[in-house]
């Protein structure tokens, strides 16, 4: 029997590849690898809904399909390093598979607060799903929390838990919430909203220390104030998990570098032909914008990335490959939804609805729209996304 196509990641990513390669008529053997004990799940409730409720593995698994019922599924298992010219991974129980194809869906990880007293309890990220069980234990009306980092992840741990009933203070270098994402104005108003939901922020200031013996007790700031706390939630960014592709000449420094059809490039520019990335981790030129390769780490990619992988797989591709970036992000009853890359843009209008409500900015960049983004109004929203294709 042939060696099969091994996906490394067995989340989003992972799954969308084996469902994918099925659909395109892929029939061979699948497995997937993945180091958490869990088949599949959906990450984004974790910070939101899920989390104001039971956090659990059935309420957020993805539904397997029949068509990839016969994947080989290795879970609780970490790959610890993969030989490219060989076609072989090796995991960290020293077991070798061998490989036709291979896909790294390694995803990310959190970033963590570099201080010097780091061993306390009460410190939380986000990420997986026993992240989020650890953080919903913790949540308790009136439990003083402080959530360092003010992107989505931050400002949506922030909303449910202050919707749980704890004291919430978001601390973060940034002049407003999001504002790299959002743009200023935009920022400014999800900042007054939080703000009217009670939230404190704490701008333009960084954690240098934490207070505390056994359990976090405080975050030191650098203005040499202290936020006393009981929990603390890090949310400044991530790491790529790439560590088990050192030493095969990948380039490795922001993500997997992947030309048009996500195969991985060696340092010369040539192609690994049977080697692919999905996902967050996938640093792709998306010529919809330019010749500029980016991560990308909203929930479509996944799903957009192992569909173009399938079909290159399969010789089924066509065109270039321009996903439409998309993403949503839900704080009480504040749904956004945006598509494009909103971050390329030098000028940011209001384009429909009232700032104080439900509303449409544009991101244009020397003119031309680079993204859409609203609070409510999706058709709105919606309408604009075919002038991104
Ligand atoms: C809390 C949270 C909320 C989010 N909310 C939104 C949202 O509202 N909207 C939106 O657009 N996007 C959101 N996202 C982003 C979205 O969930 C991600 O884009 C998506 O999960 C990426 O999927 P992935 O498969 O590429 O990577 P991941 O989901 O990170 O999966 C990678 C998998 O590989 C495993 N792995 C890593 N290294 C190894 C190894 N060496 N061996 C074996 N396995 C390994 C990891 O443990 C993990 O299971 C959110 C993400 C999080 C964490």
């Amino acid at each position: 029997m042939s060696h099969p196509v091994l996906i490394v990641g067995a989340s989003m990513g992972g799954l969308r590849t084996a469902e994918a390669l099925r659909r395109f008529g892929y029939v061979g053997p699948i497995t997937v690898i993945g180091d958490e004990p869990y088949a599949p799940y959906n990450r984004p409730p974790l910070s939101k809904e899920v989390l104001a409720e039971t956090v659990s593995h059935e309420a957020v698994a993805f539904e397997q399909r029949e068509s990839t019922a016969d994947v080989n599924w290795v879970l609780g298992t970490r790959v610890e390093s993969a030989d490219l010219e060989h076609n072989i991974v090796t995991d960290a129980n020293g077991d070798v598979h061998p490989y036709s194809a291979l896909v790294i869906a390694t995803g990310l990880r959190p970033r963590r607060l570099n201080v010097a007293n780091g061993e306390l309890r009460g410190r939380h990220a986000v990420r997986t799903l026993d992240d989020a069980i650890a953080l919903r234990a913790d949540l308790k009306p009136g439990a003083r929390v402080v959530i360092v980092g003010a992107g989505f992840i931050g400002c949506e741990v922030a909303a449910t838990a202050r919707t749980l009933g704890c004291d919430v203070t978001v601390v973060a270098p940034g002049i407003s919430p999001m504002q790299r994402s959002l743009g200023t104005e935009l920022a400014a108003e999800m900042q007054r909203r939080h703000e009217a939901k009670g939230v404190v922020f704490r701008l333009k200031t960084a954690v240098t220390d934490l207070v505390g013996e056994s359990a976090v007790e405080g975050v030191v700031l650098d203005d040499g104030t202290t936020v006393p706390c009981d929990v603390l939630v890090e949310a400044i960014g991530s790491h790529e998990n790439t560590e088990w592709l050192e030493g095969n000449d990948l380039n490795l420094s922001a993500g997997v570098l992947v030309n048009n059809d996500l195969r991985a490039m060696r340092q010369n520019g040539v192609p690994w032909n049977n080697v692919f990335v999905v996902g967050d981790v996938a640093r792709f030129p998306n010529p919809a914008y330019d010749d500029d390769a980016r991560q990308i780490e909203h929930w479509n990619i996944p799903t957009e990335t192992a569909k173009r992988v399938a079909q290159v797989f399969t010789e089924q591709a066509q065109g270039e490959f321009r996903p439409i970036p998309s993403f949503w992000t839900d704080q009480y009853d504040n749904h956004l939804l945006a598509y494009g890359v909103l971050a390329l843009a030098d000028d940011v209008k209001l384009i429909d609805g009232d700032i104080t409500g439900d509303c449409v900015f544009g991101y244009y960049r020397s003119g031309k729209m680079v993204g859409v983004c609203g609070i409510g109004m999706r058709s709105v929203v919606q309408s604009y996304r075919a002038n991104f294709v």
